[in-house]
């Protein structure tokens, strides 16, 4: 039942802030990461108190966009390739995985066409894995200025993705420097920037994500069982 462990998803994040030495207040808000899942999951996610809904494909994300009869907030978590900027300003309330300035430029002017403020979170890539999407840190401050410049997006904060240890533990120290990052990106000068989230955290490793300073986690498997491909 995703009732269910939607409800063990949420008693596992009020315990792991509840550990936080700091921030105990900071609201973590959950985003159910619905990729390969069907219109009716959604649905019942949603009926259970779901409010935001992260997808990684745009092609999947616009059939469910035009298909459900629910207001929700659409986040899109995966990579984004410049051509698909302007299928994805028309779906995206908030664009996690902007990580260089070719892409910044796209998604901005797809939604200069459009006439919309494009919600945008620069993700980094702190473990420096070949796999992955994401800026390096040490070239991300010259990246987020750019995107503060840029006149139809706004920035909102940070995203990174954990290697897939085997020991989750080893996620720990990664999360609390992207923490410490994050910190650091807040006190910036910036014009139009609003910096409040931190994007961390899945299915594997949310807990020690919302230990470590996380405030927006995405989960997937956790709420609705393993994907079927
Ligand atoms: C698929 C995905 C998730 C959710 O993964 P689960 O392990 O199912 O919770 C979170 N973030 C990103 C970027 C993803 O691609």
């Amino acid at each position: 039942m995703i009732s269910e462990k939607l409800r063990e998803v949420k008693d596992n994040i009020e315990a792991a802030k509840a550990k936080r030495s700091f921030d105990k207040a900071q609201e973590v808000l959950l985003i159910a990461v619905t990729k390969n899942h069907d219109i009716y999951a959604m649905r019942e996610a949603i009926d259970a108190g779901i409010t935001d809904i992260g997808e990684n494909r745009i092609q999947e994300a616009k059939e469910k966009f035009e298909t459900l009869d629910r207001d929700v907030t659409w986040h899109l978590i995966g990579h984004l390739q410049t051509n698909k900027a302007k299928q994805a300003v028309k779906i995206f309330d908030i664009i996690h995985s902007v990580d260089s300035l070719h892409l910044a430029e796209a998604v901005n002017n797809a939604a200069a066409n459009i006439g919309k403020i494009q919600k945008v979170l620069v993700q980094v890539n702190l473990a420096k894995e070949d796999s992955k999407s994401g800026i390096y840190a040490e070239d991300m401050e010259e990246l987020l200025y750019k995107v503060d410049e840029m006149p139809n997006l706004q920035l909102m904060g940070l995203m990174c993705i954990a290697p897939n240890y085997e020991d989750v533990e080893d996620c720990r120290p990664l999360f609390a420097k992207m923490h410490e990052i994050y910190n650091r990106v807040k006190e910036m000068d910036f014009q139009t920037a609003n910096i409040v989230y931190l994007s961390m955290g899945m299915t594997h490793d949310y807990q020690i994500a919302i230990e470590e300073g996380s405030n927006m986690v995405r989960v997937g498997t956790g709420i609705f069982g393993p994907r079927q491909y």
